[in-house]
């Protein structure tokens, strides 16, 4: 279905209305967005479509490589491939009920994994789309490593093609497809020795993936799994020391770091964060490494461009960004709004030299903190997540129904800043949008630059 026509688009020109049901461009009945922008960019395009009963064709003449102008509803027209694992530290097994039922979709679907950054565990992986994944070069690709040992792994995914599926991350890396690793550590199950093996494993069998970003476990209070619980300060400080003992293994080996353990870590273990130097370009910060530092060196002016979380735990469920494939989510944040929803920003006008208090998570206390404490102006509003429960600390999971509690106990007459990052299309994880809190907020993109600009009131 077409949601947004461009203005003076070649789309517009040749006569694509929104609400249109496309059927075919040039004959061939695209799969996803990735076929429909390789056959969208030819000069001709003859599109088929269907409106108000009626078959239209529509011809369209443009330059090759030219964007047709037209978006549509969903990234995947024929069928998300779902994910037949039964993870026990699976998140989306641990929501809580009553949420959109999209965000309940597992997906294990490739094309996911590059338009959106979703992590394969390959194990619905076939040969024709290996060959797919080569001829139309869709690359990165992240894949779920968690252990390197067939048993673990197949144990962990509780899947049997779960201890062969790594055989296509060896076939990828071959046809020098890029990829990036990433392993979900579990106290008890997969840290200690089975992380030092799957360390070993992966220079020994896997050392051209570029990254390895190591996570922890996340649980709500949902959880059913009563062997899964997060990490203790003393087996998170175990996890950093693991990570950095191989750090200097790949260095001395490949010249380069490959694995990064997440800044969560670094909280939960109470310990300081390596420098902005040590992370090697800031790769893997959509998977929450070296987002510390980057927002850091941000909110002091010591980078040019900003490093942003493009895309977010469910966010692709809402359907194809506007532009591109891993283009920014957030309305307000593509708009060149920067900083403020559209009612807001009046408030903003209103409001400049008015206390500021910032809505972060646990996580986010910890980090903004240090940054403010030369601003007596400015303070911390720390949103507790009581929807999620568990450890669901970070900023990316507030849900309106924890902002609008929290906020409710606010002082009014304030501005509130509210990072873009626990907002799709505008809507927080649980549906609610800006409309049904309390008070007016300000809409930050999550990043230190913005956040700056924001508190400056430069925006
Ligand atoms: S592979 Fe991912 S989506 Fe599937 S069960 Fe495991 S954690 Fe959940």
């Amino acid at each position: 279905m077409v949601t947004l026509v461009a203005p003076d688009s070649p789309a517009q020109r040749a006569g694509v209305r929104v609400g249109d049901s496309v059927r075919s461009l040039n004959g061939v009945v695209p799969r996803d967005v990735i076929e429909w922008r390789l056959l969208a960019d030819e000069p001709e395009v003859e599109m088929l479509v269907e409106r108000q009963g009626f078959e239209v064709e529509i011809a369209v003449s443009k330059a090759a490589g030219q964007p047709l102008g037209a978006e549509v509803s969903s990234a995947v027209f024929d069928r998300v491939r779902t994910c037949d694992n039964h993870c026990a530290f699976c998140f989306i097994h641990q929501l809580p009920p009553g949420m959109r039922r999209s965000l309940y979709l597992k997906d294990d679907d490739y094309r996911l994994s590059f338009l959106y950054g979703n992590f394969t565990t390959l194990t619905r992986f076939t040969e024709a789309d290996l060959e797919r994944v080569i001829d139309e070069g869709l690359s990165p690709l992240n894949v779920s490593i968690h252990a390197t040992d067939p048993d673990v792994r197949r144990e962990m995914l509780r899947n049997r093609r779960g201890g062969m599926s790594l055989r296509w991350l060896r076939e990828l890396l071959d046809a020098g497809i890029a990829v990036n690793g990433q392993i979900v550590v579990c106290p008890g199950v997969n840290d200690g020795s089975v992380l030092d093996d799957t360390l070993l494993g992966i220079l020994d069998r896997f050392p051209e993936l570029r990254h390895v970003a190591v996570v922890p476990l996340g649980t709500s209070r949902y959880n059913s799994e009563s062997h899964m619980r997060p990490h203790t300060a003393d087996e998170a400080a175990a996890v950093l020391a693991v990570v950095r003992e191989w750090q200097e293994i790949f260095l001395a080996v490949l010249g380069r770091r490959m694995v990064f353990a997440a800044d969560e870590y670094h909280l939960v273990a109470n310990e300081p964060f390596p420098p902005s130097e040590h992370y090697e370009g800031f790769e893997m910060h959509e998977d929450g490494i070296g987002m510390v530092r980057t927002f850091e060196d941000e909110f002091h002016g010591r980078v040019d461009t900003v490093t942003a979380p493009r895309s977010g735990f469910f966010q692709w469920v809402d359907g194809a960004p506007a532009e591109g494939y891993r283009a920014p989510r957030n309305p307000a944040a593509d708009t060149g709004l920067r900083g403020c929803s559209t009612s807001s920003t009046v408030t903003l006008r209103a409001r400049r030299g008015a206390p500021v208090g910032i809505l972060t998570g646990v996580y986010g206390e910890r980090i903004l903190a240090p940054l403010v404490a030369d601003r007596a102006d400015v303070r911390i509003v720390v949103v507790d997540n009581e929807f999620f429960g568990g450890n669901t600390a970070v900023a990316g999971l507030m849900t309106g129904a924890d902002v609008s509690r929290v906020l409710a106990a606010q002082p009014s007459g304030q501005r509130y800043l509210l990072p873009d990052v626990c907002l799709s299309e505008g809507r927080f994880l649980d549906g609610l949008t800006l409309d049904d809190l309390p008070r007016p907020v300000e809409v930050v993109p999550t990043d230190g630059r913005s956040l700056r600009a924001a508190l400056d009131g430069t925006t």
